[in-house]
């Protein structure tokens, strides 16, 4: 059905343009009020969630007339889903949905662009996307962790391509697994054999890549027998936990978060964080585990015809307020000597780090731009560092504080952890 299925929410939209701030009740000041990054860096309606939808909904009614404007609209939307959370504050319709779904429609056109299809191209040549040099479990090496192939184990960890390869980002994977050891978590990795979940290729707009990869891989998943998949990857845990539940790949698995499980252990007492970290932060909330994060409602009915757009039985919306929002404060708020701000976009009105969509690939400039913009936000909380849960925000983070020569300090969830046991 494509595109088309989305055809009744596109009619919804009212241009009220909702979906570029935060809701009007949580704006704390003008500072900190938008919500789509796309938005307030171009500054034209075109490049909100409803003028999205607007377009869209033309071009199913007059044909598909793609031009380079055009391409760049669609291609320079992070497809952080925080325009679906701000207009369903008041409306019932799907905004993300159609936006990913006009991006399918392009990529299945031949419209595509041409950082993004070099990215894809890897992927299905080396099974990353990412320039790797040496192999995906080097990461791992000399920790003498059980190999889950071989051994049966409770846990899978998947440290994901940004933590098995690249070189800052394997620090992550490592700190996980020695944090994990030290708890008594009985856990095993894939090492060479993991794979990349197909996340990112599922925002580039390659659906079909996606699949290929989550069949693949979840084959791979169930033969080890683990029940439980960990992952300190924000994209990994939304395509773990949401995609392929969505597609039917995922089934009983469980699907954690590191964060989550850090959170279980230390109210069990195998974790205990008794150092001080003389630290004040802030914590950035992942588009991937915040509101996109909240698990896939399977939804079947009819809609009603008439003017309202009205289905029987009523149709739930996931409007982000179910994302992992409590177990990564809850572990911050755990560490000795931690001083905790709040920044003023949190949960499900976070601020993208800029990082997702394939922007980070297609549009550096603008991905930087938009984790700038987050820095600022971390700033003016008095904060010493921005804490995440994503190494693909870490990543983007770690670039714009260096770009903007600020003193602000970034760390993963996990580190922080490792320094407090
Ligand atoms: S998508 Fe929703 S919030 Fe945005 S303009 Fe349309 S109705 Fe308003
Ligand atoms: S997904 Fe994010 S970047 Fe794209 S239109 Fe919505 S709010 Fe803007």
């Amino acid at each position: 059905m494509g595109l088309e299925q989305y055809q009744g929410d596109m009619n919804m939209c009212c241009r009220c343009s909702c979906c570029k701030f935060i809701p009007m009740q949580k704006v704390m000041g003008p500072q900190f009020s938008y919500a789509c990054p796309s938005i307030a860096k171009y500054n034209f309606h075109a490049y909100s969630g409803g003028g999205r939808l607007n377009i869209a909904s033309a071009m199913l009614k007059n044909g598909f007339n793609y031009t380079d404007k055009l391409l760049h609209v669609v291609y320079n939307c992070q497809l952080c889903g925080a325009c679906q959370v701000s207009c369903n504050y008041a409306m019932d319709m799907e905004v993300l949905e159609p936006i990913t779904e006009f991006r399918f429609k392009c990529v299945e056109d031949g419209k595509t662009s041409p950082a993004l299809d070099k990215a894809v191209a890897r992927l299905r040549k080396t099974g990353s996307m990412l320039e790797a040099s040496g192999r995906r479990g080097d990461w791992a090496k000399d920790l003498n962790l059980k190999d889950a192939t071989k051994e049966k184990v409770d846990i899978l960890y998947h440290a994901g391509c940004l933590s098995s390869y690249d070189k800052d980002a394997q620090k992550l994977a490592k700190t996980t697994a020695q944090v994990l050891q030290k708890a008594g978590v009985n856990f095993g990795i894939l090492g060479d054999a993991e794979m990349c979940c197909g996340s990112r290729a599922y925002q580039m707009g390659y659906r079909d890549d996606f699949l290929k990869q989550a069949e693949k891989y979840m084959a791979l998943i169930r033969k080890t027998g683990a029940r439980t998949l960990v992952t300190g990857c924000a994209d990994g845990y939304h395509a773990f936990k949401v995609l392929y539940d969505k597609f039917n790949f995922k089934k009983d698995l469980e699907v954690l978060h590191t964060s989550e499980l850090f959170a279980r252990l230390i109210k069990e007492g195998k974790l205990k964080p008794r150092r001080k970290v003389n630290l004040a932060v802030t914590y950035h909330d992942p588009c991937r585990l915040g509101r996109l994060g909240e698990p896939y409602i399977h939804w079947q009915g009819k809609k009603i015809p008439g003017d309202k757009f009205v289905f029987d039985p009523p149709k739930p919306y996931r409007r982000g307020t179910n994302g992992v929002y409590y177990p990564p404060r809850d572990v911050i708020k755990s560490l000795p000597g931690i001083k905790f701000t709040e920044m003023t976009r949190i949960m499900e009105y976070s601020w993208c780090c800029g990082a997702g969509g394939g922007v980070n690939e297609s549009n550096p400039e603008f991905s930087i731009w938009a984790a700038k913009e987050r820095v600022r936000e971390a700033i003016a909380t008095g904060a010493e560092a921005i804490v995440s849960t994503c190494p693909w925000c870490e990543q983007n983070f770690s670039t714009a504080i260096k770009e903007m020569n600020s003193s602000l300090k970034v760390y993963d969830i996990v580190e922080l952890v490792a320094r407090a046991i």
